[in-house]
C-alpha cells in the first residue's frame, strides 16, 4: 500500500506542469479581490481547486518550533473561506506540500502548481519548496541580505499559492500575499476576500 502511494506521488511530480512566479499584474478591477487570482501559463485566470477540502502535508523533516509555524500557517488558510478547508494529513499523495530544496535562487519559497489539462480552471495540486540555502527561523525574522527568513510568515504565503492567490503589493502592501521582507502571521482582510472569490 506504502509503495502504490509513493510510486503515485511519484507520478505525480513527474507530470507536473509548471506555473511559476508572478504570471501576470492586477488588473485593477473594482472588485479588488479579483486582483488576486492569478492567471496561469494557459492564458486562465481565477483558477481553483475543485474540491471542498486540500490535504496537505509536510516533508520538510523539520521538528518543534518549525513544524508548529507550519500548522499554524495551515490552520489560519483553513478558516479563509467557508467553502474550502486546508487540512494537514498524513495519508497522501497530497494535494499540497511544503518541502525543502537546495537551491532555488534567492528566493526563500516557491510553489509549483499543476492544471487539469483538460481544464486549465481547476488545480490539481502545488507542492512549495523552502529554499534551504536560508537559514529558517521562528521568531518573524526575515532578512533578504543575509538569507534569513521566518518558517510561519513564508510558509503562509506559499500556501496562498496553492489556493492560486497572486501578489497585490500595489493596492494591499499590508497582505500576506504581498512578500515584503516583513513578518506576516496572519491574513488580512484582502487575502481573505481573495480566498472567496475564488471559493
Ligand atoms: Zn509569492
Amino acid at each position: 500500500m506504502r509503495r502504490v502511494i509513493l510510486a503515485t506521488y511519484v507520478a505525480m511530480l513527474l507530470a507536473l506542469a509548471v506555473s511559476l512566479g508572478v504570471i501576470a499584474s492586477p488588473s485593477g478591477s473594482s472588485q479588488e479581490a479579483k486582483a488576486y487570482n492569478t492567471c496561469n501559463n494557459f492564458g486562465y485566470c481565477g483558477a481553483h481547486y475543485y474540491y471542498s477540502t486540500v490535504p496537505w502535508s509536510d516533508s520538510t523533516g523539520w521538528t518543534g518550533a518549525k513544524v508548529t509555524a507550519m500548522n499554524l500557517a495551515g490552520i489560519s488558510w483553513n478558516y479563509a473561506s467557508p467553502s474550502l478547508s486546508l487540512t494537514k494529513s498524513t495519508y497522501c499523495p497530497c494535494l499540497a506540500n511544503v518541502g525543502t530544496v537546495y537551491q532555488i535562487g534567492i528566493v526563500p519559497g516557491m510553489t509549483y502548481t499543476s492544471f487539469n489539462p483538460n481544464d486549465p480552471y481547476e488545480v490539481w495540486f502545488g507542492p512549495s519548496y523552502l529554499n534551504t540555502f536560508f537559514t529558517w527561523y521562528t521568531d518573524g525574522t526575515m532578512d533578504r541580505d543575509n538569507a534569513k527568513a521566518d518558517v510561519r510568515t513564508v510558509t503562509l504565503h506559499e500556501m496562498g499559492h496553492w489556493m492560486y492567490l497572486n501578489h497585490d503589493c500595489g493596492s494591499h502592501p499590508s497582505a500576506v500575499m504581498c512578500p515584503d521582507w516583513t513578518a506576516k502571521w496572519s491574513l488580512t482582510s484582502d487575502d481573505i476576500n481573495g480566498m472567496n472569490a475564488l471559493y
